[in-house]
C-alpha cells in the first residue's frame, strides 16, 4: 500500500515512522529513572455500590507527571512499559503504594478495597506471588481489601501458569476482578476455571446506554450471567445518571466513572470521600 503511493509515500511513511520510535525511545528512557526521581503518582477512582450509594472501593490509576515535559498519557507510557518490561518494575511500585495508601486510609477509619491494575506481563512474571504477597506483608493491609484487575488477554496466553498463580494469591485472602470484560477476544470458559470476584462492564458497553438497543442487550447479558455464576458486576465509565439509573434497574451492583468522580489525587480523595464519615 505505502508503494503504490509512490516515491514520496515511501518518504512520507519512513519519516512518520522514524518519529514514532524516536517518541517511543524517549519515553523508554524517561521511564528509566522515573521511578527514583519520583515522578510517578497514584490517582483514585470512587467505586459506588448501587444498593445503599456508599463509596465502597477505589481504583488506583497511575499518573507521570514527566519533569519539564507535563503529564504523559497513561495509556501511552503503560503501552511501552509494557514492550520494554518495566512494567515489571512499575507494577511493583503501584502495588505497594495503592496498598500503603488503602492501609493508611484504613487507619483513619474507612476501609475501602483498592483496586490495582496487573499487566499480563506481571503475571508472568516468577515472583509475581511473592510481589503481591509482600506488598501486603509491608503495608499491613488485610488481603481481602486488596483487589486485583486483570484483563482477559491474560487468560489467552499461558493460560495454565496464570490460573495457578490466581488461585495462590485467592488462597491468600485477595480479590479478582476481570477488567474491560467483554473486549478481550477470550472465550468466557476462563470463568469457571478462575476464582473470579468481579466483572468490570468495559466503558465501550456503557457510554450508549440507555438508547443502544445492542449495548442494553450486552449488558443485560452480562448481569444474568454473573448473577448465575455468583460474580459480582461493577459498570465503568459511567458519565450520566440515565446511565446510571439504568444499571441500578437492571441490578448491576456498583458504578465508576465521571458520574461519581473522576481519579483524584490522594488527598483530593481523602478530602471529598473520607472526610465525610468522619463529621
Ligand atoms: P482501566 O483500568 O480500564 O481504567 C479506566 C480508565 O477510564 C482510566 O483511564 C480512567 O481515568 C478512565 N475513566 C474513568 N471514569 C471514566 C468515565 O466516566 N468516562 C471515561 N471516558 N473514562 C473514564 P486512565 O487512568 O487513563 O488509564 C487508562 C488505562 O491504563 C487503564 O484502563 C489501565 O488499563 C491502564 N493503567 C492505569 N494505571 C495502571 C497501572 O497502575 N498498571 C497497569 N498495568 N495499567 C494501568
Ligand atoms: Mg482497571
Ligand atoms: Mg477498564
Ligand atoms: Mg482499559
Amino acid at each position: 500500500r505505502a508503494k503504490a503511493s509512490g516515491r514520496n509515500g515511501w518518504q512520507f511513511f519512513d519519516s512518520s515512522m522514524a518519529r514514532q520510535v524516536e517518541h517511543r525511545m524517549d519515553l523508554e528512557t524517561g521511564l528509566r529513572h522515573a521511578i527514583e526521581g519520583g515522578e510517578f503518582q497514584l490517582f483514585y477512582q470512587p467505586q459506588r455500590s448501587l444498593a445503599d450509594g456508599r463509596i465502597v472501593g477505589a481504583e488506583a490509576l497511575v499518573r507521570w507527571d514527566r519533569p519539564g515535559r507535563g503529564m504523559v498519557p497513561t495509556q501511552e507510557f503503560i503501552n511501552v512499559a509494557e514492550e520494554s518490561g518495566f512494567i515489571v518494575a512499575l507494577g511493583n511500585w503501584v502495588l505497594r503504594a495503592a496498598c500503603c495508601q488503602a492501609a493508611d486510609w484504613g487507619r483513619t477509619g474507612l476501609p475501602l478495597r483498592i483496586a490495582v491494575n496487573v499487566s499480563v506481563v506481571q503475571l508472568r512474571q516468577a515472583d509475581f506471588v511473592d510481589q503481591v504477597r509482600s506488598a501486603l506483608v509491608l503495608s499491613g493491609l488485610p488481603p481481602h481489601r486488596l483487589e486485583l484487575e486483570i484483563t482477559e488477554g491474560a487468560f489467552v496466553a499461558d493460560t495454565l501458569d496464570a490460573i495457578g498463580k490466581l488461585h495462590l494469591i485467592k488462597t491468600m485472602g485477595v480479590e479478582l476482578a476481570v477488567d474491560d470484560f467483554g473486549t478481550g477476544y477470550s472465550s468466557l470458559s476462563y470463568l469457571k476455571q478462575l476464582p473470579v470476584d468481579r466483572l468490570k462492564v468495559d466503558q465501550s458497553f456503557v457510554r450508549d446506554l440507555p438508547r443502544n438497543a445492542g449495548d442494553r442487550a450486552i449488558v443485560r447479558a452480562i448481569l444474568a450471567m454473573a448473577a448465575n455464576l455468583n460474580l459480582q458486576v461493577i459498570a465503568e465509565g459511567v458519565e450520566s445518571e440515565e446511565q446510571l439509573e439504568f444499571l441500578r434497574a437492571e441490578g448491576c451492583h456498583e458504578i465508576q466513572g465521571f458520574v461519581v468522580s473522576p481519579p483524584l489525587s490522594a488527598a483530593s480523595f481523602a478530602e471529598r470521600f473520607l472526610a465525610i464519615d468522619h463529621v
